[in-house]
C-alpha cells in the first residue's frame, strides 16, 4: 500500500506561487484570519494528521468495508476514533459561519485539506465531505431555527450530514422522483419513501445522522417543478438540542460494490418520518444544487487524489524495479537490469499522472478562489464574475479530472506490472475506487450536456467567452516571450478554435437538438484539456520566470517545465480527435435503429 505523503511543495507552488493566495485572501472580505502563517500551519497540521492517521486506515476500510446488522451499519476499525480525532482537531468547522460555531476561512483552504483527505483515504474523507454540503445547504436556505439546530451540530461534528437524491428507478432525471411528503398539522412533513445509494446514509461515527432530501409535496406540478426539499434527522432534536427520539428512517440494506469499501453505501426507507421543509415549496432542485455544486466540485478532487495516489505509488516502484537495459545503454551497469525508470514508455505513464494530477490541483484550486470571491467577494462586479467563471468550470472539473484521474490510476496500476494487479500495493484498490468518481454526482454525460446545453449553448457562448477572455489575455501579454512560445502559441490557437467549435456545434444544433447530446462529451473533454493548457502555460512561465531569477530550487522548477512540455506535446494532442469527432454528426449515432443493435 503506497504511503500517502502530502505533496506540501507543490500544493505551495499552486497556491502561492501560481494562484498568489496571500493576495487573493487579503481582497476578501472577513478573511482577516487567513495569513499565510495560519495558512501555513493548518496545511502542516492537516497533512500530518491524512499521512499519519487517515493514509493507514485506507487499505483496512477496502478490506473490512461496513457491516450492516439490525443495530444499524459499522464502519471499518479505526474509522470511528480518527473521526473522533478530526472532530476534536476543528476540522468540520473550518469554513462554516462563525454564527454558528463555525471558523469562516475561506473554503479555498478547505479544498486544499479536502484534498490530502481524499487522497490519503477517500471513503473515510466521504462522511465529513457529505456533512459539509449538508452544512452549505442549510446555511443557504435554512430557517435561523434550523440553523440553530442543525447546523451548529453539523459545524461541530457532532452530526454528519447526507444527500438523498437517487431512488431505484431514477438518478439523472431527478424529475421523475416519487418520494412523498405530507403536510403535518404542526407545519413538519410525513416523508415516505425510498432512498438508494445513499453515501453515509447510516453508521457509527457520530450521534445523529441530517439526511437532507428530495420529495414531492401533495398535488405538486409533475417534473423538476415539483420538488421540494426536507431535513430529516436520524435522531429527533430534544428542546436542548440534544438527539432525541428515534425519527421512522432506517438503513435496509448497504450495497456491495467495485470500491469505495470503507464507506456506507445504503438504501434508506422512510416510513412516514418526522421532516422539515428546507427553502420554498417545488423550489427544492434549485436549493439542492448548493448541495451537489459542492459535491460536484468534492468529487473533481477525487480525480486529482487517484491521480496523486497512483503516481506516488508508482513512482517509487519506478525507481526500484529493474527490467531490461535502457535502448541507448545501460543506466545501472552493476546492476543485473536497469531500473523501469529509463524506458521511454514507464516515462509516459509517469508523466501522464504527474501532468494530470498537477494540473488538477491547479484547476481545482483556481475553482476553489472563485467559490471564495462568491462567497466573500468585495464587490458585485466580482461576485457575479467569480460566480460565471465557476458556472462553467464546475462541470469540466467534475467530469474531465474524473475521466483523467481514473486513466491516471490505472496508468498507476500499469507501471507495477502484474504486480498492480495484486492487492498488496493498493494500485487495484486505487482503480476500484476511483472508477465511481465518473459517475456520481451526475455522470460524465450528465456534466456534459450540462456544460454545452446549459452554460455554453444557452448562454450564446457568453459562458465560455468568461474564461476564453482571460486565456487571452494571457496569451496577448506574453506573445513576445521567446521562452514561453513553445506553450503559449498552441494555446493561443486552441482557444480560437474553443470559441469557433463552438459556433460550429451551435449552429449544427440550431437545425436538430440530438448534435448537443452527440457533440456534449466530446466537447467537454475538449474543454478539460484547452483549461489544461492554460493552466500548465502559466505554470511553465511561473517556473521560468522563477529560474530565470536564480533559485536554489532548479529541479523542482525544471521539472515544472518539462512536465509541461510533456503536456503540450503529448496530451494536448487529443484535443483533435475530439474536435474532428464533435462534428461528426449526430445522426452516426442515430441511424441505426435500435432493434439493429441486437442483430
Ligand atoms: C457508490 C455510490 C454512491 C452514491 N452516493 C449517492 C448519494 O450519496 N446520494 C444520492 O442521492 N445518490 C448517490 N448515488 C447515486 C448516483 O448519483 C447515481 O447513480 C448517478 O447520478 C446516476 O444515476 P443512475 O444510476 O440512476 O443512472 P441513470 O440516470 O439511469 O443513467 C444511466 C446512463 O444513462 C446516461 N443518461 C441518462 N440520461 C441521459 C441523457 N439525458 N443524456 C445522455 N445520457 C444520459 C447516464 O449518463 C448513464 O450513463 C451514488 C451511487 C453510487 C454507485
Amino acid at each position: 500500500m503506497p504511503e500517502y505523503k502530502a505533496p506540501l511543495r507543490d500544493i505551495k507552488f499552486v497556491m502561492n506561487e501560481l494562484l498568489n493566495s496571500e493576495q487573493h485572501y487579503a481582497s476578501l472580505d472577513g478573511a482577516d484570519d487567513a495569513t499565510p502563517d495560519m495558512v501555513d500551519a493548518i496545511i502542516q497540521e492537516g497533512a500530518k494528521f491524512c499521512e499519519q492517521v487517515l493514509s493507514p486506515l485506507n487499505q483496512v476500510g477496502d478490506q473490512e468495508g461496513c457491516t450492516w446488522s439490525e443495530d444499524g451499519v459499522k464502519t471499518p476499525t479505526g474509522f470511528k476514533e480518527a473521526y473522533q480525532q478530526y472532530v476534536e482537531g476543528g476540522w468540520p468547522s473550518m469554513t462554516a459561519d462563525t454564527n454558528y460555531g463555525g471558523q469562516g476561512l475561506p473554503h479555498s483552504i478547505g479544498l486544499v485539506v479536502s484534498e490530502m483527505v481524499g487522497t490519503s483515504n477517500w471513503s473515510w474523507g466521504m462522511y465529513p465531505g457529505l456533512s459539509h454540503g449538508a452544512t452549505n445547504t442549510i446555511e443557504a436556505h435554512g430557517t435561523e431555527e434550523q440553523k440553530q439546530t442543525y447546523l451548529t451540530k453539523l459545524i461541530s461534528g457532532e452530526w454528519t450530514g447526507t444527500m438523498c437524491l437517487t431512488e431505484p428507478h431514477c438518478g439523472s432525471d431527478l424529475g421523475t422522483l416519487r418520494t412523498k411528503a405530507e403536510p403535518n398539522a404542526d407545519g413538519t412533513y410525513s416523508i415516505t419513501g425510498t432512498k438508494i445509494f445513499i453515501s453515509a446514509g447510516e453508521h457509527d461515527m457520530a450521534e445523529n445522522i441530517v439526511h437532507i432530501v428530495l420529495a414531492r409535496l401533495p398535488g405538486a406540478p409533475e417534473g423538476t417543478k415539483g420538488i421540494s426539499l426536507f431535513i430529516v434527522p436520524k435522531q429527533l432534536p430534544n428542546e436542548d438540542g440534544s438527539a432525541g427520539e428515534r425519527n421512522a428512517v432506517s438503513c435496509g440494506s448497504l450495497e456491495h460494490k467495485m470500491g469505495i469499501h470503507g464507506n456506507a453505501t445504503c438504501v434508506m426507507n422512510f416510513d412516514g418520518a418526522k421532516g422539515w421543509l428546507i427553502g420554498p415549496e417545488n423550489k427544492g432542485l434549485n436549493c439542492m444544487f448548493t448541495f451537489m455544486n459542492t459535491a460536484r466540485i468534492g468529487t473533481a478532487i477525487q480525480g486529482l487524489g487517484s491521480a496523486e495516489l497512483g503516481f506516488q505509488g508508482s513512482l517509487a516502484y519506478a525507481k526500484d524495479r529493474l527490467a531490461m537495459r535502457s535502448l541507448s545503454g545501460p543506466k545501472n551497469p552493476e546492476g543485473i537490469a536497469d531500473p523501469i525508470i529509463v524506458h521511454p514508455d514507464v516515462r509516459r505513464m509517469l508523466l501522464t499522472q504527474k501532468a494530470v494530477a498537477e494540473g488538477a490541483r491547479a484547476l481545482i484550486y483556481m475553482a476553489g478562489q472563485q467559490v471564495d470571491v462568491v462567497h466573500s467577494g468585495k464587490n458585485e462586479e466580482d461576485r457575479k464574475h467569480a460566480d460565471a467563471l465557476l458556472g462553467f468550470l464546475t462541470p469540466i472539473a467534475k467530469a474531465f479530472l474524473t475521466e483523467i484521474g481514473y486513466e491516471a490510476a490505472n496508468l498507476g496500476m500499469q507501471v507495477f506490472g502484474g504486480h498492480g494487479y495484486i492487492a498488496e500495493w493498493g494500485m487495484e484498490q486505487n482503480v476500484r475506487d476511483s472508477r465511481i468518481s465518473m459517475i456520481y454526482e451526475g455522470t460524465t454525460g450528465i456534466q456534459a450536456l450540462d456544460l454545452l446545453g446549459r452554460k455554453v449553448l444557452m448562454t450564446q457562448g457568453e459562458a465560455l467567452k468568461v474564461f476564453t477572455k482571460e486565456v487571452h489575455l494571457f496569451c496577448k501579454e506574453n506573445a513576445d516571450n521567446e521562452q514561453l512560445k513553445e506553450f503559449v502559441e498552441p494555446l493561443a490557437a486552441i482557444n480560437k478554435e474553443w470559441g469557433d467549435l463552438t459556433m460550429k456545434v451551435g449552429m449544427t444544433a440550431m437545425k436538430n437538438r440530438e448534435e448537443v447530446g452527440a457533440a456534449s462529451v466530446d466537447y467537454l473533454m475538449y474543454s478539460g484539456y484547452a483549461v489544461f493548457a492554460y493552466l500548465w502555460a502559466r505554470m511553465a512561465k511561473v517556473a521560468l520566470d522563477k529560474m530565470a531569477d536564480g533559485t536554489s530550487e532548479e529541479m523542482f522548477y525544471n521539472a515544472k517545465v518539462q512536465t509541461a512540455r510533456f503536456y503540450f506535446k503529448r496530451m494536448l494532442p487529443r484535443t483533435r480527435t475530439h474536435a474532428e469527432t464533435m462534428l461528426a454528426g449526430a445522426d452516426t449515432l442515430l441511424d441505426m435503429p435500435e432493434e439493429a443493435f441486437a442483430l
